[in-house]
């Protein structure tokens, strides 16, 4: 059969119709790729080292974290995802908030440390400076909610000495001093509302500390005061937009705007749970639309990546669907950022937005952090917890330490005073009667 021309120039209209949506979306991955090659990730929440506890005992001899596969991350796909920096997650459960938090914590700060001191792709840096100097993986660490602190003004400047550069105020518990966004699934300190004023301590020696404050995880009241305490920009470390799924943990307009105001950001978590409250299909598109609306309220350098690969907790219904492991179809482990970079491309977002969106933004707030630091305005936060708000029978209070003395005899000093009388007064008949 003969076709005239414009038959065949209608064939191959047709023809490339076809064609160019594919060869677009491989030059938005090429595009990605090559954006990130020379801007590499820094990503604000990582539990892989809870799953090194939960399979290995934190045995690193025990196994190969180039190659591991039980788990959203290992060092190969971290460097398939260009990863510049991550912050590892110190995470211990709220169950062992008024126990051993604080030993557990010490546990986990020690095999970050060990861990990325023993690979050579890995190393710890504690300052923005370190992250630009890295040509390695750079490794920051967060602890993962309040309860770590123990209440103690005294532990928290420890654990900075020990490195860690951001506290989450609350996990999934309350604490004597700040509220969960989670509050009804825990039984601590249920009347706890927003912060007490131990907790706005907390957060001024945070800031005199140089240490970022986080407020995922929070209640909305928590993060509030937090925003309007802070003398620093904050961060949320693994949180969405409560517009897009109105899930407790994530965060609303009013709130995102206040950021914007605090010049922090929020660091988009990947969690499907609470990226799409129960959809059946969620995907890099669904993730993108959390970015799409936080950059209509709060401009694009308010947000950054917080993944929370390996951190998908138990209940969650996405555990039960092994393909996609908690995560969105296309996001399944730590090698995936360029898709969601790609998809943030087509969606229309340059090149400099997505340089802050990978990494800029979050080192503009560290910088800003660590210049409130250096300002050196404010004093030592010397101020202890009252002994009720805590509440524990477990802590002991040295403050009064010399009636606790007194009292280990076995007897009250009460008793202890008429007994003395008592020998006093038949020494006194004994020795008239003699
Ligand atoms: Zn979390």
């Amino acid at each position: 059969m003969k076709r005239n021309p414009t038959q065949l120039f209608l064939w191959l209209l047709v023809f490339l119709s076809d064609v160019v949506p594919f060869s677009n979306e491989k030059s938005l991955r090429e595009r990605a790729i090559e954006l990130m090659q020379d801007t590499r990730v820094i990503d604000g929440h990582n539990d892989f080292v809870l799953r090194l506890r939960m399979f290995y005992q934190n045995r690193l001899s025990k196994v190969n974290l180039r190659e591991l596969n039980r788990t959203h991350t290992n060092l190969k796909k971290l460097q398939a995802g260009y990863v510049g920096a991550q912050f590892w997650s110190v995470y211990v459960l709220c169950s062992a908030q008024n126990k051993d938090a604080v030993r557990l914590t010490l546990e986990q700060i020690d095999v970050v440390k060990r861990m990325c001191n023993s690979y050579k792709e890995l190393e710890l840096v504690t300052t923005s400076q370190g992250i630009l100097d890295s040509r390695k993986i750079a490794c920051l660490i967060g602890v993962e909610g309040g309860h770590s602190i123990d209440s103690s003004l005294a532990t928290l400047r420890m654990y900075y000495d020990l490195g860690v550069r951001y506290l989450t105020l609350t996990h999934s518990c309350n604490t004597p001093w700040s509220e969960s966004s989670s509050k009804g699934m825990h039984s601590f300190y249920p009347n706890v509302a927003g912060l007490t004023a131990f907790g706005q301590e907390v957060v001024k020696e945070m800031n005199r500390l140089g240490m970022l404050i986080d407020l995922s995880h929070t209640s909305h009241s928590t993060a509030k005061a937090a925003l309007r305490i802070s003398k620093a920009p904050v961060i949320f470390s693994h949180s969405s937009a409560f517009a897009v799924c109105n899930h407790a943990r994530n965060v609303p307009d009013d709130i995102l705007q206040q950021l914007k105001r605090n010049k922090g950001i929020i660091m988009v978590t990947f969690n499907a749970d609470v990226l799409a409250c129960g959809r059946k299909v969620v995907n890099v598109s669904t993730l993108a639309d959390h970015f799409d609306h936080i950059k209509k309220i709060a401009g694009p350098e308010s947000i950054g990546i917080g993944s929370d690969y390996d951190g998908v907790e138990h209940s969650s219904i996405y555990l039960l669907r092994s393909d996609t492991f908690g995560f969105p179809e296309g996001l399944e482990d730590v090698s995936k950022y360029p898709s969601l970079i790609g998809e943030l491309l087509r969606r229309g977002w340059n090149e400099t937005e997505l340089k802050g969106v990978l990494r800029e933004n979050f080192l503009r707030v560290f910088r800003e952090v660590e210049k409130v630091r250096d300002s050196g305005l404010m004093d030592v936060g010397e101020r202890e917890i009252p002994q009720e708000e805590v509440q524990n029978s477990c802590r002991l209070d040295l403050n009064n330490y010399r009636l606790q003395t007194v009292a280990s005899f076995g007897f009250p000093s009460v008793v202890q005073s008429f007994s003395l009388t008592l020998v006093i007064i038949t020494y006194v008949i004994l020795y008239y009667e003699s």
